[in-house]
């Protein structure tokens, strides 16, 4: 090691001189309409993340998840992961962001795949969730690289697939194949929208189930003959009324989740079918349902059990086997995944406030997502807990229509990814 030691104020104006060049690299990767579903341009999307970041010297793997949901030879679920080693052994510092974006929907004043410059505002789906973030860690390596070629460790930059439908042609199938898990890399940075200033240390956990109730079909003049699904469903929502909800608003917790609402334990139904299928134009026959299936989206704390979240519903249900005659159900799991939450004390979190600091001159605030991301495949399937979402653009616009990214954000949330990368190879403190 030098024994001058460099100036991070350096390394801030030459982020800061760079503004031009993110722009544009934003801009690039807007353009590029890599809707998901069903999985829209990915090849062209990594094509340009590998001509230029093979061109600054990273060595590259793609990475196709075949097998995963969606690939086929239409629509490959494909990742880049760029590794640029230092002259010595060390660390590796991971950027994770997903190349995926959400359809646009209506109700844009622009077109969404146009990325233009309004105001220092960059306009188009995925400026904010998120290319920009993408962009700005692009950059913030870059300078970094230029003011500090010689390092210890490693720094890796990935874009990945299908994060916005559950990341299993992503960050899932590259944490089980060992590139996105311990020991390939140290600390992980995730630059989804959190704002600027604020460190997502994680979310809470979910639970997503089918339940269905039977009945038995009859005329539906005569019901009677029968035995009506949707009564029976009708039952189980009203003890969901009067107890489950009740008790889900008195369980509150400590961690810092953001919005405030979402400190609470919630329960969405985000289905319900009964009776004839539906999407037929002709006129409806009159028939007693035999079933009525509902999706409910369960959100649970850090200080709930899954086991617990699952028998709450659980002995509801058989609560009603025993009182409601002919009462009989089947209840499905089809997706978990834990409450996680990065400790405050942690390096990647640490090297992040203290950029934050640096750049704004306040502290950071530390907040935890009410839904998931690609941190949960990391921390569970990769066993890498010292990872952390931090990037620019304001979280509420993302999915929105006009959604956008500002400039001057992405510069700033550059300089504190640059700052905490330093610290987390060098092992130095900035201040
Ligand atoms: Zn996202």
């Amino acid at each position: 090691m030098s024994n001058v030691k460099p100036s991070i104020d350096k390394l801030l104006a030459l982020i800061e001189s760079k503004e031009e060049e993110l722009i544009q690299l934003t801009q690039a990767l807007v353009r590029i309409p890599t809707i998901n579903p069903p999985g829209d341009y990915y090849g062209d999307c990594i094509e340009l993340l590998r001509s230029r970041l093979e061109g600054r010297g990273f060595e590259i793997n793609i990475i196709r998840a075949e097998g995963t949901p969606g690939d086929d030879d239409q629509y490959p679920r494909l990742n880049i992961i760029a590794r640029k080693e230092g002259s010595r052994s060390g660390p590796c510092v991971h950027f994770n962001s997903h190349i995926d974006v959400v359809p646009p929907g209506l109700g844009w004043d622009e077109d969404p795949f146009d990325a233009k410059l309004i105001d220092g505002k960059i306009f188009g789906r995925g400026t904010c969730d998120m290319k920009g973030g993408l962009a700005a860690s692009i950059i913030a390596v870059e300078a970094l690289l230029e003011w500090m070629p010689d390092y210890s460790g490693s720094i890796e930059i990935s874009g990945t697939a299908d994060e916005e439908t559950g990341g299993y042609g992503g960050v899932a199938y590259l944490a089980e194949k060992g590139w996105m898990a311990v020991p390939r890399i140290d600390h992980v940075i995730i630059p989804e929208p959190l704002n600027k200033d604020r460190i997502c240390l994680g979310h809470r956990g979910v639970w997503w189930s089918e339940l269905e109730t039977f009945g038995t079909v009859a005329h539906g003049s005569m019901p009677f003959l029968g035995d009506s699904a949707i009564r029976h469903m009708t039952a189980v929502l009203d003890e969901f009324e009067q107890k489950l909800f009740p008790s889900l608003q008195q369980k509150v917790t400590a961690m810092p989740v953001v919005p405030e609402g979402a400190k609470q334990s919630t329960l969405n139904i985000n289905s319900i079918h009964g009776g004839l299928a539906e999407g037929f134009a002709g006129f409806p026959a009159p028939m007693v349902a035999d079933s009525c299936r509902i999706v409910l989206d369960r959100r649970f704390l850090i200080e709930e059990q899954l086991s617990e979240v699952k028998l709450e519903v659980q002995s509801l249900l058989e609560g009603l086997t025993k009182s409601r005659e002919n009462f009989s159900y089947s209840l499905k799991d089809l997706f978990e995944v834990v409450p996680s939450m990065t400790d405050q004390n942690a390096p990647v979190v640490q090297s992040v406030a203290r950029g934050i600091s640096r750049v704004f001159d306040r502290e950071p605030e530390y907040v935890v997502s009410p839904g998931t991301y690609d941190q949960k495949h990391i921390d569970r399937i990769g066993k890498l807990k010292d990872c952390i979402a931090y990037g620019p653009g304001i979280l509420d616009l993302a999915h929105q229509a006009n959604e956008y990214v500002g400039v001057t954000d992405m510069v700033e949330s550059a300089k504190v990814m640059a700052i905490a990368t330093y610290e987390l190879l060098s092992g130095e403190q900035t201040e």
